[in-house]
């Protein structure tokens, strides 16, 4: 396993498993054996409603706590938001069954962001959280974020994959220190993107999978990525990215792929605004 080191020192591995969309009741099975082959980054939510299953399967998995990197997620909090994401936090520690976690993310760039932040500075202060991150903010409420505030989030999990790049956006990124994360890495499968024959034609060349070309070509542009599978041969198929090199050449093939825009949905989208911050979850 590669690692990437974030601003603050804290080491964390390039390539990790994701649960988003695991019901909850299939996830300690799923996490259980994603630990078995290999896995030490587990990426959760609040919102994914199975951070329980997740703890669970970290207990009985007898992995020392100090090479797994746990990562969970604050939901939108109404005001006072520094209340109420302390006791989110604490929600979520709680469920996980862990003293801490390694990284802590604003799921969403919306509601009381800077309340929200300054709970997080607080906890990380605290030790209660390695390190800080958000998600899915755009290029202007992350500087925004930035230039406003004592700590620099070390992370931004972002929609990332063949079909959206980020490339530009990877770069601003490294400029302030913020590592890039990719949620979606596989496009959740859209635009038939196992099926797509340039990814495959590459795969061909060294004897592996579209899934394995995508995440060898995030890990390498130095995108930390989280893929998803409830299936034991994937999560093994997925780990085994470390074994070959993509070119210059068909890196730049890769890149041809890139539409610059969501397959989900632009977190600028008034619509999306909407959605996304009505929904509130139980503390
Ligand atoms: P994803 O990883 O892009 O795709 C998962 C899909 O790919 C599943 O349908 C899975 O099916 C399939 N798959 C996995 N490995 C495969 C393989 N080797 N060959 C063929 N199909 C394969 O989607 P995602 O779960 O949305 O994103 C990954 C993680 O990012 C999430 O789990 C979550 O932790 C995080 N995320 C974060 C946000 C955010 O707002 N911050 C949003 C979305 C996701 P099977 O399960 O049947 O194998």
């Amino acid at each position: 396993m590669d690692y990437v080191t974030l601003n603050n020192g804290v080491e964390m591995p390039v390539l990790g498993f994701g649960v988003y969309q695991i019901p909850a009741e299939d996830t300690e099975r799923a996490v259980s054996e994603a630990l078995a082959a290999g896995y030490r980054l587990l990426d959760t939510a609040a919102a994914y409603a199975n951070e329980e299953a997740v703890g669970r399967a970290i207990k009985s998995s007898g992995v020392p706590r100090e090479d797994l990197f746990v990562t969970t997620k604050l939901w939108v909090q109404d005001a006072p938001a520094e209340q109420n994401a302390r006791r989110a936090f604490e929600t979520s520690l709680h469920k996980l069954g862990l003293d801490h976690v390694d990284l802590y993310l604003m799921h969403q760039p919306f509601g009381d962001v800077y309340g929200q932040w300054r709970a997080m500075e607080t906890l990380h202060r605290e030790g209660l959280a390695k390190a800080i991150g958000v998600s899915n903010f755009y290029p202007d409420r992350l500087v925004d974020l930035i230039v406003n505030n004592e700590v620099t989030p070390a992370v931004n999990q972002v929609e990332a994959h063949p079909f959206f790049q980020r490339a530009d956006y990877q770069e601003l990124m490294r400029e302030h220190g913020v590592r890039i994360q990719s949620w979606g890495g596989f496009a959740e499968g859209r635009n038939d993107l196992f099926g797509n024959a340039l990814l495959a034609g590459i795969g061909e060349e060294y004897g592996k999978s579209v899934a394995q070309v995508v995440l060898r070509w995030l890990t390498q542009r130095g995108v930390v990525a989280i893929p998803k599978s409830v299936r034991a041969e994937r999560m093994a198929e997925n780990l085994d990215v470390f074994d070959f090199r993509l070119t210059e050449e068909q890196m730049a093939r890769i890149a041809t792929l890139d539409t610059g825009a969501s397959l989900f949905f632009d977190h600028r989208d008034p619509e999306t605004v909407t959605w996304l911050a009505q929904r509130r979850l139980e503390a």
